[in-house]
């Protein structure tokens, strides 16, 4: 049965509209067309941030405990509609349905929910002075919140801005990433039908430069933007920003290394590595897919890491067998390829991967690349500081904990990593060491939405979960109270 062909529309003042030329939307396991989409020009834009505007005067100013009823019926929907969603993020970004459905949706849901309680639930600073004056702090809303997404794991990240910038009273208008458009025009319909009031969320869609993210970044009647994507866009989004000084924050891209220490529980080193290294085909700013292995231990781990790397099934996303999947698109592909010819070029070893899977009609014709593995490589080489976003791990030895510190930190970025030892001093040593913003310890990627999340260096500006959103997405303001 041949795919349906989705109409995308945007979603400006509670109306869904299709106005504007259209592009197309492919699946990535196929390369077939299977949307179309309006691109949002400045009338759109403007339209949209007019709405929230107008929106913000009455949502603004609603209690916390009303924002949480609404935006709990939002996470409601979503859970509600976990399987058409699962198939749509699949649809979206390629990724195997078997990932979407263990946890994925339900993150997606918790990242409303979370917030929603988080801001009707928590409290205010108070400063009692010595001289019996009382200062205490009140948090309003900022305003109209500009969104900006990448592809990646697109709804997760849409409702981790949304979510937020909701529950503490602000209005919105998202821009969801070109390639992955799907998503966001079914959150806007779950959104719609929980009651949240029209204009409070918009969605525009439409690219970056010269298109709906741009006229978002440089709109004079947008109070802030939070974005994540590539940190070159984060650059262009700072500049145009800057024009009418707001204020942003931004998650940007990762080179996690990933240290395996020799003391290491082996095979759940492998495990855990090829999650960092293949989960999502690799296309995660926190991947930890720049292994770093201590020398004892190195052969040793190469192979039960090349062998367990082979296990990987790429193939139909839709089957619940496969267990990678297609990369966002040819273009992309092609620039993974890249990153492996330029490691060949220069000397490296290519343990396993570098070529293509042969799959059957129509997934030959998808963007797959299996699973490759490097080594032979030096720290400074291209593929051990630039981020590859793709199914591809590089691999290092290393002699001493000083050594491997070192070379962690010897990289533009600092978004994560993940430290793999038994010794409970090492990982505190270690992980003290590293510049990170997050580290993890014998595991990847478990999240708490409390934590701060955010890169240190190229990787990002500020921090966002708990109460770091609650700071970057409300004015605090002191009141100095008397007592006389
Ligand atoms: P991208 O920067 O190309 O695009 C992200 C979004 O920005 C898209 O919606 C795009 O249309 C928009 N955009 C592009 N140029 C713009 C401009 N000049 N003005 C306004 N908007 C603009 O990123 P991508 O390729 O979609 O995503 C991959 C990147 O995202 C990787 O570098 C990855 O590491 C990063 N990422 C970071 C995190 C994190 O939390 N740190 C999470 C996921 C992805």
């Amino acid at each position: 049965m041949p795919r349906p062909v989705y109409e995308v529309s945007h979603y400006i003042n509670g109306e869904f509209l299709q106005r504007g030329l259209r592009f197309e939307v492919r699946y990535p396991a196929t390369n077939e067309v299977i949307g179309t989409v309006p691109e949002g020009r400045q009338d759109e834009v403007d339209a949209a941030v007019q709405a929230a505007r107008a929106a913000f005067r009455t949502w603004g100013r609603a209690s916390a405990s009303e924002r949480r009823k609404v935006l709990k019926a939002f996470a409601r929907g979503i859970l509600q509609r976990k399987d058409e969603l699962a198939q749509l993020e699949t649809l979206d970004v390629g990724r195997p349905i078997r990932e979407n459905q263990a946890g994925y949706i339900d993150r997606v849901a918790a990242n409303i929910d979370f917030f929603a309680d988080f801001a009707a639930q928590h409290g205010s600073e108070a400063y009692p002075m010595a001289n019996g004056y009382i200062n205490y702090v009140l948090r309003s809303p900022v305003g109209v919140a500009g969104l900006i997404t990448p592809w990646n794991v697109p709804m997760m990240l849409e409702t981790w801005k949304i979510g937020p910038a909701l529950a503490f009273g602000n209005t919105v208008v998202l821009k969801p990433a070109e390639l992955t458009p799907l998503g966001a025009w079914r959150l806007a319909q779950i959104a719609h039908e929980a009651g949240l009031p029209p204009g409070v969320f918009n969605v525009v869609h439409g690219f970056g430069p010269d298109s709906a993210g741009a006229y978002l970044t440089e709109h004079p009647d947008v109070d802030l933007i939070s974005f994540t994507g590539e940190s070159a866009t984060g650059r262009a989004i700072m500049a145009a920003a800057a024009g009418s000084l707001k204020r942003v924050s931004f998650e940007l891209g990762g080179k996690g290394a990933n240290i395996i220490f020799a003391d290491a529980d082996l095979d759940r080193a492998v495990q855990v590595s090829l999650r960092a290294s293949f989960h999502n085909q690799g296309q995660i700013c926190v991947a930890g897919s720049r292994l770093l292995v201590q020398r004892p231990v190195y052969d040793e781990f190469i192979a039960k890491f090349v062998a367990a790397a082979r296990t990987l099934r790429p193939g139909d996303p839709m089957n619940p067998e496969t267990t990678l999947g297609a990369l966002i698109a040819p273009e992309h592909l092609e620039r993974v390829v890249g990153y492996i010819e330029s490691a060949r070029q220069s000397g490296a070893t290519l343990l396993t991967g570098g070529d293509r899977p042969e799959l059957p009609s129509p997934f030959n014709q998808g963007n797959f690349l299996k699973p490759t593995i490097i080594t032979e490589v030096k720290p400074q080489d291209r593929v051990c500081q630039e981020e590859i976003f793709g199914p591809v791990a590089v691999v290092l030895p290393f002699d001493s904990e000083e050594e491997a510190v070192e070379i962690a930190n010897g990289v533009p970025y600092g978004l994560s990593a993940v430290v793999q030892t038994r010794d409970v001093g090492r990982a505190v040593r270690v992980s003290e060491a590293l510049e990170a913003g997050t580290v993890w310890v014998n595991d990847f990627f478990v999240r708490d939405l409390r934590t701060p999340f955010g890169g240190m260096k190229k990787s990002g500006i500020g921090r966002e979960g708990g109460v770091h959103s609650l700071e970057f997405f409300t004015e605090a303001k002191t009141v100095c109270l008397s007592n006389r």
